[in-house]
């Protein structure tokens, strides 16, 4: 499928003034924050194959600078960027990776392969919190894209969650060899410039660029600056950690030729309630996360369904991936299914995904799947607390300790939604490794402002076929 590039305001002011490195308003946007929650969902990995692959240092900063590459073809006004950010690329260079004798062979190959799962997991990432979170700030906070992507980057910086900054790596002749292969040509010193922006301006730059960012959207974006790391706000950047980690295990059983289920993870992720039973609330929203691109002309009102206890239907409007607008024949990693009618309050619903969803790169899913959640109580009402059970609930819970649980797998018949890691989304550190509290992180406001740093950024993309 080929998917033509679209810059916003920002990503054009960006492309133009990186070469002249004007004086300019310090702008950075969301790209520390793919690179975390990327390392945060890596470091949450369930003990296994997945996590002993990414035990070795080089292969999880591959993953990470991964995660900034879709990104950089913003930095030089290349539509590579766009193409990278979607599921008929990850799939076109997981099959080239596939036809290679031994895609783990050597350590290069798991450079490789690692640095699939970071532009893969990047582009989860903004389908995700463009598809849900971004609604609540534009609900809530009246503000939009051009703020929340650089603001939550000065966030991170100005709370001390930044920690990871991974060194420049670039498999670039394989990447130039797969955008090849879907239309678009490409230099690998084209690529090597766009990411070295990047690493140099948005990663390496972050102490220069965060107290500007911070200062300058934290009173814009007042509700985001509380809930951007709220592990119970759909979207936020915590809550991508458990969908991201998911979405890593399912590519991992690609990469081995092996079947993963369709869906990797769902909100609510129970035992968490649905938050809203208000139709008129983006909280009263479901949304169902795959581990694979899907073709949204498959997903459609017949194929994906709610109903209540007794078994009717409940009234919704089925969305897809915030910039496929619906149509047919563009892909998504996710549903959303919006109540048109309020709910019932401290009830039980099942949202369900039958068989038949067609594949980015063909085949159709064999398996239903399906999930059951409780809306919240009812005002005044007395009824089990909204998150009972939650092995994370009021506490900084170590990466170490989660996972598992009855949250363990994603998808299959009435599983529930959880992927491994889940509960590392609700440490008092992200990532749940290191504790952001004392003095275990680096985002100390020390660094002088530089006003005349270039403008930067934008993980946005605009799809249009
Ligand atoms: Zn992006």
């Amino acid at each position: 499928m080929q998917q033509a590039t679209a810059h916003t305001r920002l990503g054009r002011l960006a492309a133009l003034l990186f070469p002249l490195v004007l004086a300019a308003p310090a702008h950075a946007h969301g790209i520390n924050g793919h690179v975390h929650v990327t390392g945060w969902a890596i470091e949450s990995l369930p003990e296994g194959p997945l996590q002993a692959f990414f035990a070795e240092p080089e292969v999880f900063d591959a993953a990470l600078i991964g995660a900034a590459f879709p990104d950089s073809g913003y930095a030089t006004d290349d539509p590579y960027g766009e193409l990278a950010h979607w599921p008929p690329f990850t799939h076109a260079l997981l099959e080239h990776l596939l036809a290679g004798e031994a895609p783990f062979a050597t350590l290069e190959d798991r450079k490789v392969a690692a640095f699939l799962m970071g532009i893969a997991a990047h582009g989860l990432q903004d389908e995700l919190f463009d598809s849900v979170f971004l609604h609540q700030v534009e609900h809530r906070d009246g503000q939009g894209q051009d703020e929340v992507d650089p603001g939550t980057d000065g966030f991170l910086w100005a709370d001390g969650h930044l920690r990871f900054r991974p060194p420049l790596y670039l498999p670039g002749e394989t990447l130039a060899t797969v955008f090849d292969a879907q239309g678009h040509e490409v230099t690998v010193e084209s690529m090597e410039l766009g990411l070295r922006r990047v690493k140099f301006l948005v990663i390496d730059n972050i102490e220069a660029l965060g107290p500007n960012l911070d200062a300058m959207y934290r009173p814009l974006l007042p509700w985001t600056a509380a809930h951007y790391l709220d592990p119970d706000v759909p979207g936020s950047l915590r809550a991508e950690i458990p969908a991201t980690a998911a979405y890593l295990e399912a590519i991992w059983a690609r990469l081995h030729r092996e079947a993963s289920p369709l869906v990797g993870y769902a909100w609510p992720a129970p035992p968490r309630r649905l938050r809203s039973v208000d139709a008129s609330l983006v909280d009263a929203w479901v949304t169902v996360v795959f581990g694979a691109g899907a073709v949204v002309g498959s997903l459609n009102e017949e194929r994906v369904a709610w109903v209540d206890e007794a078994g009717d239907p409940v009234p919704f409007e089925l969305h897809h991936t915030r910039w496929s607008f619906s149509r047919p024949m563009a892909n998504t990693r996710l549903v959303q299914l919006r109540p048109t009618r309020d709910l019932v309050p401290d009830h039980a619903y099942t949202v369900s995904v039958a068989e038949g969803v067609e594949l980015v790169g063909g085949g159709r899913t064999e398996e239903r799947w399906s999930y059951t959640f409780r809306t919240p109580c009812a005002p005044g009402v007395e009824c089990a607390p909204p998150d009972a059970g939650a092995p994370d609930e009021g506490a900084a819970v170590d990466a170490g300790e989660a996972g598992g649980g009855a949250d363990a797998g994603p998808g299959g018949e009435g599983a529930g939604p959880g992927g491994g890691g889940a509960d590392a989304a609700t440490s008092g550190d992200p990532g749940g490794a290191e504790a952001s509290g004392g003095d275990g992180c680096q985002g100390v406001p020390v660094a002088p402002v530089m006003p005349w740093w270039p403008a930067l950024l934008a993980r946005r993309r605009r799809r249009r076929r």
